[in-house]
Order: C-alpha cells, then sequence, then structure tokens
C-alpha cells in the first residue's frame, strides 16, 4: 500500500490520468499470459496485485519515477505488451506497474546504418509497418508480433519466425538506454562492436526487468529481401529430419525460416529463403539437394506458404479475446487448455538422446508430446505437451511432475531449461542450478545496482 503522499508525488511527474489504482486496472496489469495452470508450484505469485498502475511517456518521467521509488523502496515492474508466457510482469511483492506503452515513438530509421531507433513501447507491427516505407524490416518476428513490444522483446530475448537467419532479438540490440534502478540513465553506443570494455547491452537483454527499465533501443533492421522462396520437405522419421537440419546448419546455410515438426508422426522441414536472388536461389539449390541426399521427400512450397500467412494467428486471437481483460476473465476463457510448452536449448549432439530420454521419462504418466520441433536451429529443441487419451484427474500434478524432470534433464545434459520466452515465476526456482556461480554472479550486480532490491524483485530467482 502506498501512502497517498507517495502517489501524489508520482501524479506529480506523470499527471493524474496517468496513475491507475482502481481495482479493475490493478486486476488486469498484474499478469501477462501465463495462465495458474502453467505456472507450476508458483502459483502463489498470482495472489499479489499491483498498489498503482503507472503510464509514463519519456525517458525523464521513467527516471524521476524510478528514483522515488528507490528512496521509498516501492518495487518497479516494467510492463511491455503483456505478453510475457512466464509472469515476468506479475508484481510478486506489490508495488508499481511500469506501463511503457505511452513511449511508443520511432525516434528515427536509417536506412544507411542500418538501424531504427525506437522507444521501448513500440509494438513490433508498427515498427514493420513504418520500416517497410524506407524498404526495411526488423529480424524478429515472434507469433505475438501485433502486441509485443521492442523492450518487452528485448528483455525475454525472444525467438521468431526469422531467426534461423537473424537469430533471437537479442541478437538485434545495437544500442540501449536504460535507466537504473537508482535513477541514472545510462546509454550504450549505438556502433555494433566495440573493444573497450564489455558490451552492457548484455545486462538488460533476457533480464526481464530485474537490472533497469529499457527507454530507449537502436535495433539493427534489414532491408526487405529482392527474393523470397518457400519450400517443404518431409521425412520419414524426426532424426533424419533433424540430421539434415545440422547439416544445412554445418554447411553454413542460413534459411530465414526453418522449423522442423512433428505432429502425429508426420515430420516436416517449413524453410525459406530470402535476401538477393543469386544468394536464394544457390541456397535453395543447395538445400534440396542436401536435404534430399539425407532422405527428405519435397512436399513444394504451398504448405509453407500456408504456414506463412497464418504464422501470426494465435497472437491475433490473444489480442482479440484476452488482452487487456480481467485475470479470471482471461484464464477462464483460456480454460481447458490443458498443455505446455517447452523449449529447451542443448548441445546438437545431445537433442536426439535427450528427446528419447524425455519420451522415457513420459511413459506411464498420462502426458504426451503431441508435438516435437525444431525452431531455426538444430540446438533450440520444443515440445507441446498434453494429456494422453484416457489422461485423468491427476493429470495436471503429472504433467507438473514430468515438466520439472525435462527441464532439469536438459539442464544435467548441458542445456537450458528455456531458449526463448524467459524465466518470469514460473521457472525462478531453477535458474540457480542452471547457471551456478553465474548466478552468484549475477546476484552480486543486482545488489551493487538495486541494494532495496525494487526493479521487479523475485524474479530470475533475485
Ligand atoms: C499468443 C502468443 C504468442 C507468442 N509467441 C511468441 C513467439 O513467437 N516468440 C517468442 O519469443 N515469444 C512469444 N510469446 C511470448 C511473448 O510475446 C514474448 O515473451 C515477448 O517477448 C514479450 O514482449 P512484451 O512486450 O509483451 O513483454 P511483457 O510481457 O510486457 O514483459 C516481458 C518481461 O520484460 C520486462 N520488460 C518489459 N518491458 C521492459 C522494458 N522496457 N525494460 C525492462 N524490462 C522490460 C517485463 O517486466 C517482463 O519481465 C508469445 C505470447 C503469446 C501470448
Amino acid at each position: 500500500m502506498l501512502s497517498s503522499e507517495t502517489v501524489q508525488s508520482i501524479a506529480g511527474i506523470v499527471g493524474p490520468d496517468n496513475v491507475l489504482s482502481d481495482p479493475y486496472d490493478l486486476d488486469r496489469y498484474s499478469a501477462d499470459a501465463l495462465n495458474p495452470f502453467r505456472a507450476f508450484g508458483a502459483e502463489d505469485a498470482f495472489d499479489k496485485l499491483a498498489d498503482l498502475v503507472v503510464r509514463p511517456s519519456c525517458t525523464q518521467e521513467v527516471a524521476d519515477l524510478v528514483r522515488l521509488a528507490a528512496q521509498n523502496g516501492i518495487p518497479v515492474v516494467p510492463y511491455g505488451g503483456g505478453t510475457g508466457v512466464m509472469g515476468g510482469t506479475i508484481p510478486v511483492r506489490g508495488g508499481i506497474i511500469l506501463d511503457l506503452q505511452r513511449m511508443n515513438h520511432i525516434l528515427s530509421i536509417s536506412a544507411t546504418d542500418l538501424t531504427a531507433e525506437v522507444e521501448p513501447g513500440v509494438v513490433l507491427q508498427d515498427l514493420i509497418d513504418a520500416l517497410a516505407e524506407h524498404g526495411l524490416m526488423p529480424g524478429h518476428d515472434p507469433y505475438s508480433v501485433d502486441i509485443a513490444t521492442v523492450g518487452g522483446t528485448i528483455s525475454t530475448n525472444g525467438v521468431g519466425y526469422r531467426a534461423a537467419a537473424f537469430g533471437p532479438m537479442g541478437n538485434q540490440v545495437v544500442a540501449l538506454e536504460a535507466v537504473l534502478p537508482d535513477g541514472r540513465v545510462m546509454s550504450t553506443l549505438p556502433v555494433p562492436k566495440y573493444s573497450s570494455g564489455p558490451n552492457l547491452n548484455h545486462l538488460f537483454i533476457g533480464s526481464e526487468g530485474v537490472f533497469g527499465v529499457i527507454t530507449k533501443a537502436t535495433i539493427q533492421v534489414f532491408r526487405l529481401p529482392e527474393a523470397r522462396v518457400f519450400d517443404a520437405v518431409d521425412f520419414d522419421d524426426f532424426d533424419h529430419g533433424f540430421e539434415a537440419a545440422a547439416e544445412l546448419l554445418a554447411l553454413g546455410i542460413r534459411p530465414t525460416l526453418l522449423d522442423l515438426s512433428e505432429e502425429d508422426g508426420a515430420v516436416r522441414m517449413q524453410l525459406l529463403f530470402e535476401g538477393f536472388k543469386e544468394g536464394v536461389a544457390a541456397n535453395h539449390q543447395r538445400s534440396i539437394q542436401v536435404l534430399t541426399e539425407m532422405g527428405g521427400r519435397p512436399a513444394g512450397p504451398e504448405p509453407t506458404k500456408a504456414y506463412w500467412r497464418v504464422r501470426h494467428q494465435s497472437g491475433q486471437n490473444y489480442k482479440r479475446t484476452s488482452l487487456g481483460k480481467p485475470r479470471k476473465e482471461k484464464w477462464q476463457r483460456r480454460a481447458g487448455r490443458n498443455f505446455d510448452y517447452l523449449h529447451m536449448a542443448l548441445p546438437i549432439s545431445k537433442v536426439l538422446e535427450y528427446r528419447r530420454r524425455c519420451q522415457e521419462i513420459m511413459k506411464g504418466t498420462g502426458v504426451r508430446v503431441t508435438e516435437f520441433a525444431i525452431w531455426s536451429r538444430p540446438e533450440l529443441y520444443s515440445m507441446l505437451v498434453a494429456p494422453d487419451e484416457g489422461a485423468g484427474e491427476e493429470f495436471r500434478e503429472n504433467l507438473a511432475a514430468v515438466v520439472e524432470k525435462v527441464l532439469t534433464l536438459s539442464q544435467d545434459m548441458g542445456g537450458t531449461m528455456e531458449y526463448c520466452h524467459g524465466v518470469g515465476v514460473k521457472l525462478n526456482h531453477l535458474l540457480a542450478r542452471e547457471m551456478g556461480v553465474g548466478h552468484d554472479v549475477m546476484r552480486s550486480i543486482k545488489q551493487a545496482l538495486d541494494p532495496a532490491n525494487i526493479m521487479n524483485p523475485g524474479k530470475l530467482g533475485l
């Protein structure tokens, strides 16, 4: 509970219209897209609501708010599009939700520097539209493109459809401006490489707001492709498709889209090649040659074209049915979606053994994998897990146990429990296990920068 004096000071910074304290608003902002069904063991996180939602319009307002919060020991939770699926925006210790959606200006676009400088609340689709007018595009294209923001996607280091060529969102960060937990504003330089000290962008990439608030980002952008070729190749089994994907990577071929998935025993690799026309033709031709030599059967471009057209549908459905709704309404709407989506990364040499061991773990539990996938690189392995036929009342409990075993197995085999969505509240308990001494280092940095632990406290195990 904040004192009325503090609330008044906050209103003095952002204007009274940008301070929301209505229970309806506190409820709908105190969540993201994580449904309690999937928050195994972290259900308590949903007990707490924010005390206030504050909507700053510029860096100076963010800095003034954070300084005030630090002086008063008030937690601050940055909020972008609210599409995170791990509970990263849940205010587990109350305090202020800092809604960054008013900071949605595209400050500059340079076709020469191949960069765009933007505020953190810019929604990716708006950026796509603006860049297209300059013959450019961003490299990050997640399902949630219609809602997710630049600040949120950097803070989760998300992966999208073009990641096979451009990598995750974090790879596209050139420079950042961030408000530190004491209210100071720091900036990095808008150059792609320096050897004058470590690259401090990485303090904020994938950090879920625990080290500060990103208030500006310069990101790399790319020229719209001159040529575009879709294709698909079927395989008899996942292992052959996987080995073929690894061979493409080893050869140095980087399609824009590389998606290998197995559903109901059918294994298909979907591919998109983009770029200058001779490069596209050469990459496409050699890929199909390699894939067919390795047991693939060409399935033509149509399946991938169709897939590409509907790739943002789940995000659009979420926007239409759930975004900004009170929590219970959102959860009810998504009730019955009794699945979990797991995204692990392991060394290429471990993935197939890992897949086999996961199937062993699931035997007799009532949990089955409905989709196995490789997204963008062979190391990035995903499984959609759902109830098997005849799964009973105990399904959720079994699913929770299976998920824990599968995630820790990835860690034990030298991989990570999550490559795409962050840690949030859902995976908090497993992060120190994964990072080891690295987690102590991160804690020391946190203590130095944020001794009162006001920036998104309770996240990243801090
Ligand atoms: C239907 C659907 C489809 C999805 N598809 C994909 C997908 O294809 N690929 C993928 O990677 N993810 C996907 N996601 C997950 C989600 O879209 C991503 O995690 C996305 O990167 C979150 O962006 P956001 O702006 O919504 O961030 P939020 O959910 O608002 O925030 C995410 C985290 O970042 C922090 N944060 C937000 N803004 C800032 C800032 N300016 N400074 C510091 N910290 C900040 C928050 O505190 C929180 O911890 C999907 C989600 C849904 C609901």
